[in-house]
């Protein structure tokens, strides 16, 4: 792999700043200066620092991002904007995808990875994971609309489980351990009130990072990787 590929895929530095770097005598492998950014590395055995850094290569990639409303989380979609393409070359080229799914207009905590075993078990209802969003309504909530939302009410056919809600003046937070299709938008419905904005705040024992505006993302650090990994069996990297 090339050494700037390497460097941006592993969230560095875009490949313009490891030229840079590179040219700076900043990037060393296996102890000695990198002589050129597009040099050939092996991820899995060399040793690589970025201005005195080591550089830490994962076998799979996970991404939070701050989606912004107004993008699909998708892979790809003929007409609209996906998450995927706020991401740089390097990274839209490794096979990620949005673990979960959020509305167009939702906005918020998105892991992005390429580790389909993880997702899934996530995902899985069995697991309960937690999500809690932040809303605002059309009406203040009462306690009596937010008793009906923790017991559960009818989706649809379908009642949703338990959940957590906190009101705020001029909505709330709910915290919920499932996932249904437009589930908090058809919660409010069922309650006579309405959604107006909703914004993911954490996914299990993520927490959107604050520095993160609209539209950023970061990977995810060893901490935040551990706290997830811990929540699926060993075997669920893949490559
Ligand atoms: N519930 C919704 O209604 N929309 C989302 O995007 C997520 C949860």
């Amino acid at each position: 792999m090339r050494l700037d590929k390497f460097l941006s895929i592993t969230g560095t530095a875009s490949r313009k700043d490891s030229a840079r770097a590179v040219r700076a005598g900043a990037v060393t492998v296996n102890g000695i200066g990198a002589s050129k950014a597009d040099m050939n590395v092996d991820p899995d055995a060399d040793k690589i620092t970025f201005y005195g850094i080591p550089v830490v290569y994962r076998k799979n990639t996970y991404i939070m991002m701050n989606k912004p409303t107004g993008v699909v989380s998708a892979t790809e979609d003929g007409r609209e904007k996906t998450v995927i393409d706020l991401l740089p070359e390097d990274l839209r080229r490794l096979d990620l995808f949005p673990c979960g799914r959020l509305d167009k207009n939702t906005e918020g905590l998105m892991l992005l990875t390429d580790n389909g075993s993880l997702a899934h078990h996530l995902l899985s209802p069995k697991r309960h994971v937690s999500k809690k969003y932040r809303f605002t309504s059309k009406f203040p909530l009462t306690d009596e609309t937010r008793a009906q939302l923790e017991e559960g009410v009818d989706i649809g056919g379908y009642v949703t489980k338990p959940c957590k809600v906190e009101i705020l003046d001029d909505g709330g937070y709910i915290t919920l351990t499932e996932g249904k299709y437009h589930q908090i938008k058809l919660m409010l419905d069922a309650v006579g009130n309405k959604v107006t904005s909703l914004e993911r705040l954490t996914f299990g024992p993520l927490s959107l990072d604050e520095k993160l505006g609209r539209g950023e993302w970061r990977l995810l650090t060893s901490d935040e990787i551990r706290s997830i990994e811990i929540l699926a069996p060993e075997d669920s990297g893949k490559k």
